[in-house]
């Protein structure tokens, strides 16, 4: 697991400043005898990221706007190379030195880079599932001819490679998604309408930044993690569960053909999964809290309720039926999570803005990085016109 030069494993690490970005941090903090940041990149916060610099002393970094940029370069020492937005970010994946590109953007603007560094045979811990959702053919295609390596940082996909080590594929069975169920899990479908931003945003068990929260209460975050799982897994949709688990403690289980379960277990912590990602294969000492199931008590399961929570059903929807189509729902969603968070819509109008594009598109194959940015800013044209069009009603 160790670079020639330096004997660490190189790391670049994009959205350094969010959840699992600082998370990452904590993790290369523990092991700097393991691990250095050579790289890092954030899109607003840059006196964080001006922060983070300081202490990883990576060579080049990457900051959204022109004008933080300049800021940037005053602070940091000559030689660190400053790049600009989502094409400084592409610039970055490809030039910089190093052994692993940890993706941790949100959003569609986490996939040129997942697919400029696959392009060039590297490991990719992947914590930007949107790259899966939008362009996970693109990326198998890569994959299969040989083209990098790609290692997941989402705790149930992480739970899941954990319980395929030394198992075969064609002894897989199904795999079974746990899901926390969210906040609203048991909130009566008619009061969904008076559901805030701030009461959203209130995780009850995983702590995380705001678009991935608002997606985990709608669970379109759990539609996309079947995406991904189908991706990463090689999995057709009719294999792939989803259990509602409000505990957080089983991170997901796998059935084998003979009827064995395995269940990665744990308390909801990222920096666990984030470190076996950097680390694989192998496990480093972590001396976290432990789990201790009496004191946990009792863990439970229930099926998700389609009905309620629709999105569920769009992404398992747009799953199947492939192609273009999860490129638009992604796109639909991300529209719609900001119009919610800027209050502009109610919780269930995100569902219906998403479910209307979905409806409005005709699906065709995916054949290219360029055909995939087209389809997502076209949705997120036509999404805001159907905001706009709501609103002037
Ligand atoms: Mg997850």
């Amino acid at each position: 697991m160790k670079s020639e030069k330096t004997n660490k494993r190189k790391i670049l690490l994009l959205g350094s400043t969010g959840s699992i970005g600082m998370s990452a941090c904590n993790c290369v903090r523990r092991f700097i005898e393991h691990f250095e940041i050579v790289g890092m990149a954030a899109n607003t916060n840059s006196e964080r990221l001006l922060t983070q610099a300081k202490e990883f002393l990576p060579t080049a970094i990457c900051i959204g706007t022109e004008e933080s940029a300049r800021k940037l370069r005053k602070e940091l020492p000559k030689h660190v190379c400053v790049h600009i937005g989502v094409d400084g970010l592409v610039e970055l994946v490809s030039e910089a030195q190093y052994d692993i590109l940890l993706n941790a953007l949100v959003g569609a603007v986490g996939f040129r880079p997942t697919v400029a560094a696959l392009e060039r045979g590297k490991t990719v811990a992947l914590a930007n599932k949107e790259s899966l959702v939008i362009g996970g053919d693109l990326i198998r295609a890569h994959l299969s001819k040989g083209h990098g390596t790609l290692l997941p940082i989402d705790s149930e996909h992480s739970a899941i490679l954990q319980c395929l080590n030394g198992e075969h594929h064609d002894a897989i069975e199904t795999i079974v998604l746990t899901a926390s169920g969210g906040p609203f899990r048991t909130l009566p479908a008619e009061e969904f309408e008076r559901i805030t931003p701030t009461k959203a945003l209130n995780h009850p068990t995983w702590l995380m930044g705001p678009k991935i929260t608002i997606d985990s209460a709608t669970l379109m975050n759990k539609g996309f993690e079947a995406i991904e799982a189908h991706h990463l897994f090689n999995m057709g949709y009719d294999r792939l569960k989803v259990v509602v688990h409000p505990q957080s403690i089983v991170h997901s289980m796998v059935v084998f053909r003979d009827g064995a379960v395995m269940a990665q277990c744990g308390l909801p912590d990222m920096e666990l999964p984030i470190q076996y990602a950097l680390s694989y294969p192998e496990r480093l000492p972590f001396t976290t809290k432990r789990l201790d199931l009496a004191a946990a008590g009792s863990l439970t399961f229930e099926e998700p309720n389609l009905d309620r929570f629709p999105s569920l059903r769009l992404c398992l929807e747009a799953g199947r039926a492939g192609g273009t189509l999860p490129a638009v729902l992604n796109a639909a969603n991300e529209v719609a999570v900001n119009l919610f968070l800027e209050e502009r819509i109610g919780f269930s109008q995100i569902p219906a803005l998403v479910e209307r594009a979905l409806e409005e598109h005709t699906a065709s194959p995916v054949t290219s990085v360029e055909q995939i940015q087209e389809i997502d800013k076209e949705t997120r044209q036509k999404v805001r016109a159907a905001y706009q069009k709501m609103e002037s009603r």
